[in-house]
Parts: C-alpha cells; sequence; structure tokens
C-alpha cells in the first residue's frame, strides 16, 4: 500500500504515482478536488458520546483500525466566471508529527494551477487543517497581493477569543489551533472578506453560514444550469451516515453541529445533490440516502 504515496524515485517531488486530484463540472462550473493527503486522528475523537465498545464495532465493521486512523483532507477548486476560487488550503506544515497531510501547493502546482491566478480563497471554517495551507512558507509570497479570503464574520470573531469548553481534543491540538487561527488573522486581516450569513463569491459559487462545528462554519453551494454540487467541510464526516448523532471531538458546539449534519443529510438525500466533504474518502464525490433513521453514503462511478 506504501507505493502508493512514493514519488517515482530519482524524478522531482510534483510527479506522484497518485496525482490526488479529481476534475468534475457542475454546468459551467469547473470543480477540481484535491486531496492534501491523510492526518493521524484517534478514534475516541469521532464520537465522543458513544460507549466506546459500539464505535469499536463500528470500527470494525468499516474495516477501519480500532486506535488511529487515516483521515482525510480534501481541498477544493473551483473555476466560475473568471474567477479561480480555492475553498480550503489543508494543513500545511506547521504540525511536524503529520507528515503525510500538507501536500495541496505541490498537488495544485502538479495540476498546473499557479497560486498567482487564485483570486479568492473560501474558508469553511478557522480550524488548522483548513486554514494552515495558508502560512505553509512561501505561499502567502505567491499568492496576489489583491486575494480575497472569504469567510463568516462569526468566524473571525469566535477565533479572537476561542472557546474550547465543549470540545474534546487531545492535548496540545487546542494550542495549536489556537495559534494558528491567530497567525492567520495576522497574517490575511487585510484581505478578509467576512459575510454574515451568505455571499456568492462567483456565479453559482455562494457560500452560506451554518455554525455547529465552530461557530462560523459554511458550507459551499454550487448552482448551474440544471446542475448542484455541496462541499460541506466538517458539517458531515463518514461516521455521520451510519450515527449523525455521534458528536465529533473538534465540534465546538456538538448539539448544534449534529442539527447542522442531520438537516444537511436529509436535504442532500430529498435534492439527490452530490456531496464532497473535508473528511471523506478521496476524492469523495458521493450521494446521500436515507436508510430508515440514518442514510447511506453512495460513492459516485470514478468516470475517467
Ligand atoms: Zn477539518
Amino acid at each position: 500500500m506504501s507505493l502508493a504515496n512514493t514519488s517515482h524515485p530519482g524524478r522531482p517531488g510534483p510527479d506522484e504515482l497518485v496525482p490526488s486530484r479529481y476534475a468534475l463540472r457542475v454546468g459551467e462550473i469547473d470543480v477540481l478536488v484535491v486531496s492534501d493527503g491523510v492526518l493521524p486522528i484517534p478514534a475516541p475523537v469521532l464520537a465522543t458520546n458513544a460507549d466506546p465498545a459500539v464505535l469499536t464495532a463500528w470500527l470494525d465493521d468499516m474495516f477501519l483500525p480500532p486506535d488511529m486512523l487515516e483521515w482525510p483532507l480534501n481541498v477544493v477548486v473551483v473555476r466560475s466566471g473568471g474567477r479561480t476560487i480555492l475553498i480550503d488550503a489543508g494543513l500545511g506544515v506547521e504540525f511536524p508529527d503529520f507528515p503525510r497531510a500538507g501536500r495541496l501547493a505541490l498537488r495544485l502546482e502538479a495540476a498546473g494551477i499557479d497560486l498567482a491566478s487564485v483570486t479568492d480563497v473560501v474558508l469553511t471554517h478557522m480550524h488548522m487543517d483548513h486554514v494552515g495551507g495558508l502560512l505553509a512558507d512561501g505561499v502567502r509570497g505567491r499568492l496576489r497581493p489583491d486575494l480575497r479570503v472569504h469567510l463568516a464574520a462569526a468566524e473571525a470573531e469566535f477565533w479572537a477569543s476561542p472557546d474550547f469548553s465543549r470540545a474534546s481534543m487531545p492535548p496540545p491540538i487546542p494550542d495549536v489551533l489556537r495559534r494558528a487561527a491567530k497567525r492567520f488573522l495576522n497574517e490575511y486581516y487585510s484581505q478578509l472578506r467576512p459575510f454574515e450569513t451568505e455571499y456568492e463569491v462567483a456565479p453559482g459559487v455562494v457560500v452560506r453560514r451554518t455554525g455547529g462545528h465552530t461557530p462560523g462554519h459554511s458550507v459551499v453551494r454550487l448552482a448551474s444550469g440544471g446542475d448542484r454540487l455541496t462541499f460541506a467541510g466538517d458539517a458531515v464526516f463518514q461516521v455521520a451516515f451510519d450515527h449523525p448523532d455521534w458528536y465529533n471531538g473538534f465540534e465546538h458546539d456538538p448539539e448544534e453541529a449534529a442539527r447542522v449534519r442531520v438537516r444537511l443529510l436529509r436535504e442532500l438525500a430529498a435534492t439527490r445533490e452530490p456531496l464532497v466533504a473535508t473528511h471523506l474518502s478521496f476524492p469523495s464525490v458521493c450521494h446521500v440516502a436515507v436508510a430508515g433513521d440514518v442514510f447511506r453514503w453512495v460513492p459516485a462511478v470514478w468516470d475517467y
């Protein structure tokens, strides 16, 4: 399995055996899902309100390890109306213990996407696995001076004095998240374009605040012609299809996060529109179906 993570020996980095990018179209909108890699996450974080034995049984059912999981980390690039929009930015290199994430810059380059061509960044929220890529060495200098960074006003406000009292993250994660968010706000302050509830970044590309995971957590809804697609950020995790009411340790308001999740999954099941999410297995393009009281994850066909 490790072959898939290895570049060709003797060739420069961008030439990976698995390019880890997946393109699709939503009407007139071009969408590229890019994997930032995978990051390790302790299994108990997936379900802080579940009986540990039930979580262990679920992991076993899903052929997942019982202790540490490799969590997928997806970023999306959208092109619409002459704008190139980066939705989230991956982990970056701030966290030395996560060597298999932080690949975004390399993979954008391999996809022929110059950072200088990015006109807008949309952030679903300010956890480090979503903003860290903007803090990696040399990235800011390669981005345009007139870059616009869109995020919910509530998110920027929250991280001025963040509340971790209802989250359950293992140390030193809370401190690392605080530091990364602070650095991000300092470095990108002049480029922030905060919105209250929603904002149309480009034709058919609307970012909408949901709250829950963080107070300003947002999703991105794409619509063009008759086509639709939703990028759910951290509103939906893999475990959510079977156990939408399980709390994730990274959620700052777990009850609200569960309400947001169930509402979104019900809507996507009703409209049959495709879903992409940060931590679903790459390329994460899928549909949502109702299965009794819970949901079913239906991966889309890889059509290349
Ligand atoms: Zn995340």
